[in-house]
């Protein structure tokens, strides 16, 4: 990867020295800043306003206690968090992640790329993040009820369709949204569809919400592929992770002729020769709330494998759909030693940069997440639109736009690698790409 501009360089050391211990935002900073060397040779307006140093502050940054009763009466006190990143191309909008390893360093990493990636999407979104160290795994419904409505207490105040508005991520889905949008009707008084992305269907949520980010993941690939002469036909894949975003890439790449052999949580690995048997997958995870590993009570042939490392197991195209850096150099140049000609990712920064540095070195198709996963994202957005209007649509005229969407992503991300000499290069083409609309929107709003 580039080497930082000089010009640059020393924005990037104020960030470190400004926001010490944050090591995922600086990680996510620096693989931003690493592209933008000839975009301010060829924008020197963007130095003099000083944009990448006021992109990278957060507008506002919101931090809280979230206090709440377990099932025993037992209290407990968890953090809140929402970073109102950018509001340059529209309300802050992205997810909130509910899991243990949650501090402001993840919420900023996360809500940095949303700003690109909203960009990406080219619809009028801004970039924000939040969510809290609280761990859903093991708590009763209840207990999920009790912290969300603590949660949104705090939050409601922060939030509306023309300010902020969140969805879900890691730990937080339907039921999660759910208990929040409960809590926010009955605190503003105010039934808000717009107010909350993933929704249920039948109080305001959009068809496709749930696939979207696995579909739209899928669907950037087989773009990346189609430019190379190829498709996912016969491909043997490996998907990390077992959640939403894991389950609906596996769901894609079945239908698109692949064939997914493995997958993940945190504690092990099942490998299923034969292809995972997805039903299976979404009875144990969406509907009985279990572990991967039971996969392999039901079907013998299966392979579970604890504490396995999935990049490990032979593949043409791996998604990486789990969380961030689970991908290093060594697994990277295991991944195209034994063949991977295609990494999409459907987590954020699920690559560490000498992971990166592996896969752009070896030419594969690797699409980094801040454009293959957009899907999810946009989907919210479709469902803001349909809100907006009053209208909800049907699956086909949802997906058909969520794939168009991914297309015109992969293309304007092409197209700027090109431009910029380094065809095929979609981490430069993103970077690039979803920086100069914000950037030049800042510009065009004055110093603020
Ligand atoms: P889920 O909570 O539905 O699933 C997360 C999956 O990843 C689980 O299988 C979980 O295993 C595994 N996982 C989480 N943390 C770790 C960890 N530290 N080590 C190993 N495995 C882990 O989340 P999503 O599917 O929604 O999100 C997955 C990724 O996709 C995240 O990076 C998220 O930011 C990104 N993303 C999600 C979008 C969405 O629409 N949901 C949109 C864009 C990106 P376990 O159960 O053992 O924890």
């Amino acid at each position: 990867m580039a080497k930082l501009d000089e010009k640059i360089s020393g924005i990037y050391q104020d960030v470190l020295k400004r926001n010490p211990g944050e090591t995922e935002f600086h990680q996510a900073v620096l693989e931003v800043l690493e592209s933008l060397g000839p975009v301010v040779v060829k924008h020197p307006q963007y130095l003099e306003r000083k944009i990448i140093e006021r992109i990278c502050e957060p507008e506002r940054q919101i931090i809280f206690r979230v206090p709440w009763q377990d099932d025993k009466g037992k209290v407990h006190i968890n953090r809140g968090f929402r970073v109102e990143f950018n509001s340059s191309l529209g309300p802050y909008k992205g997810g909130l992640r509910f899991h243990p390893s949650v501090y402001l360093g993840i919420i900023k990493f996360l809500g940095f790329e949303q700003i690109f990636k909203n960009s990406l999407t080219g619809m009028p979104i801004g970039g924000g993040k939040g969510g809290s160290d609280f761990d859903p795994k093991g708590k009763s419904d209840d207990e999920v009820m009790r912290f969300c409505q603590s949660f949104m207490t705090e939050l409601y105040r922060h939030l509306g369709e023309h300010t902020d508005v969140p969805a879900g991520d890691i730990g937080v889905g339907g039921r999660e949204i759910g208990y929040m949008f409960g809590q926010y009707k009955r605190i503003t008084n105010r039934y808000e569809p717009g107010v909350l992305t993933g929704k249920g269907l039948t109080w305001g949520g959009s068809l496709v919400r749930t696939e979207a980010t696995g579909y739209g993941a899928t669907f950037f690939i087989d773009e990346a592929l189609k430019v190379r002469k190829d498709s996912f036909d016969g491909k043997v894949c490996t998907v990390s992770g077992s959640g939403n975003v894991a389950i609906y890439t596996i769901e894609k790449i079945h239908q698109l002729g692949g064939k997914c052999v493995a997958c993940s949580d945190s504690n092990g690995v099942i490998y299923d020769e034969k292809g995972l048997d997805l039903e299976l997958i979404k009875q144990l995870k969406e509907v009985e709330r279990r572990r991967i590993e039971d996969y392999a009570a039901t079907h013998k042939h299966a392979k579970y494998i604890a504490k396995g490392n999935i990049w490990e197991i032979p593949c043409q195209v791996a998604m990486p759909s789990a969380t961030q850096n689970e991908i290093n150099g060594k697994d990277a140049a295991t991944l195209v030693k034994n063949g991977c000609i295609a990494v999409g990712e459907g987590a954020n920064m699920p690559t560490t940069p000498e992971g990166v540095k592996v896969f752009l070195d070896a030419k594969i198709a690797y699409g980094p997440g801040k454009a293959a996963n957009a899907g999810g994202v946009a989907t919210s957005a479709l469902e803001m639109q349909q809100n907006a209007g009053r209208d909800s649509w049907t699956f086909e005229y949802t997906e058909k736009k969520l794939q168009d969407i991914m297309c015109n992503i992969h293309n304007n991300c092409y197209e700027t690698s090109e431009e910029y000499g380094a065809p095929g290069n979609y981490v430069l083409g993103a970077n690039i790409c979803g920086f100069i609309k914000v950037a030049n929107a800042m510009v065009a709003h004055g110093l603020i």
